[in-house]
């Protein structure tokens, strides 16, 4: 048995309402945790809630714009006041403004840098010492938190620089975090994808979509599930077993 059932674990996942984190709060709804779900858009979150609990499962949903100050806090906070506790954290609300240094705005690199770092490294730091407690009180006798990087984060490319710094620097935080807590039984893991079929690329400018959608042209890219296969593999591992950090490329991907 290499396996553990989610049974009686409170999941906490950011950037609920599309793509990969909708997927994968079904996914660990399925593996039996209850699940909070935390995006801006109170429609999309309530949609994936409802199919969570018309499957049997447990769901609740926290609207939040975790870029604005102190929502990360009162996020964890609304998930505790629900559930009791938290056991795992899947930190992947993220935005990727695809530009060149040239043509984009401060304001474009400010909003990346606000989004993926500062709001997942609040959420993580208000997450923390529940992680823990729940590590040394549940039967699993482990907590998770994953973060979502990103290829981006490894191999640099032009009209990414800072969303490929906000993915690098993700790595290098997870890693010292990881350190960190293993003496507490926090695991801490790094899921990177590469193209996924998702929102993402919605929120750029026509140009620069039609662009990214260009170079992915022929691809077969990967689905959300695919993504929520990989974070459920992580935090379904038995206590002994940390997979410290998973890159799962579309098979016809070459960067
Ligand atoms: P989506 O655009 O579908 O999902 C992004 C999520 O982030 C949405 O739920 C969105 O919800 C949420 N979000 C955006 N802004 C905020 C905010 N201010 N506060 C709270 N939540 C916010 O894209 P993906 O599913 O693809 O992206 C998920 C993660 O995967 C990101 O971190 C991305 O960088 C990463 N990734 C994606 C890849 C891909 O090819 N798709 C490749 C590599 C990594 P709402 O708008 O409702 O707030």
């Amino acid at each position: 048995m290499y396996e553990q059932s989610l049974d009686g674990a409170v999941a906490l996942v950011t950037g609920a309402s599309s793509g990969i984190g909708a997927a994968t709060a079904r996914r660990l709804a399925r593996e039996g945790a209850a699940v909070a779900l935390a995006a801006r858009r109170r429609d999309r979150l309530e949609r994936v809630a409802s199919d969570i609990v018309k499957l049997g499962g447990e769901a609740v949903v926290s609207e939040a714009d975790l870029t604005e100050p102190g929502r990360a806090d009162d996020l964890v906070q609304d998930t505790l006041d629900r559930y009791g506790r938290l056991d795992i954290l899947v930190n992947n609300a993220g935005i990727m403004l695809l530009n060149s240094a040239l043509h984009t705005t401060v304001e474009e690199w400010d909003r990346m840098i606000s989004l993926n770092v500062a709001a997942l490294l609040h959420v993580t730091h208000a997450a923390v010492p529940h992680l823990i407690y729940a590590a040394s009180t549940s039967p699993r006798q482990v907590a998770d938190l994953v973060n979502v990087g990103s290829t981006a984060g490894r191999v640099a490319r032009p009209d990414s620089s800072v969303y490929g710094l906000t993915k690098s620097g993700l790595r290098s935080f997870s890693e010292s975090l990881r350190q960190e807590l293993i003496g507490e039984r926090v695991r801490v893991s790094v899921v990177e994808p590469g193209t996924v079929d998702t929102e993402l690329v919605d929120h750029v400018s026509d140009t620069t979509r039609d662009a990214a959608r260009r170079e992915v042209a022929g691809i077969e890219a990967l689905r959300p599930e695919d993504i929520a296969d990989a974070i459920s593999y992580i935090v379904t591992r038995e206590r002994r077993v940390a997979v410290n950090e998973l890159l799962v490329r579309a098979a016809d991907q070459t960067w």
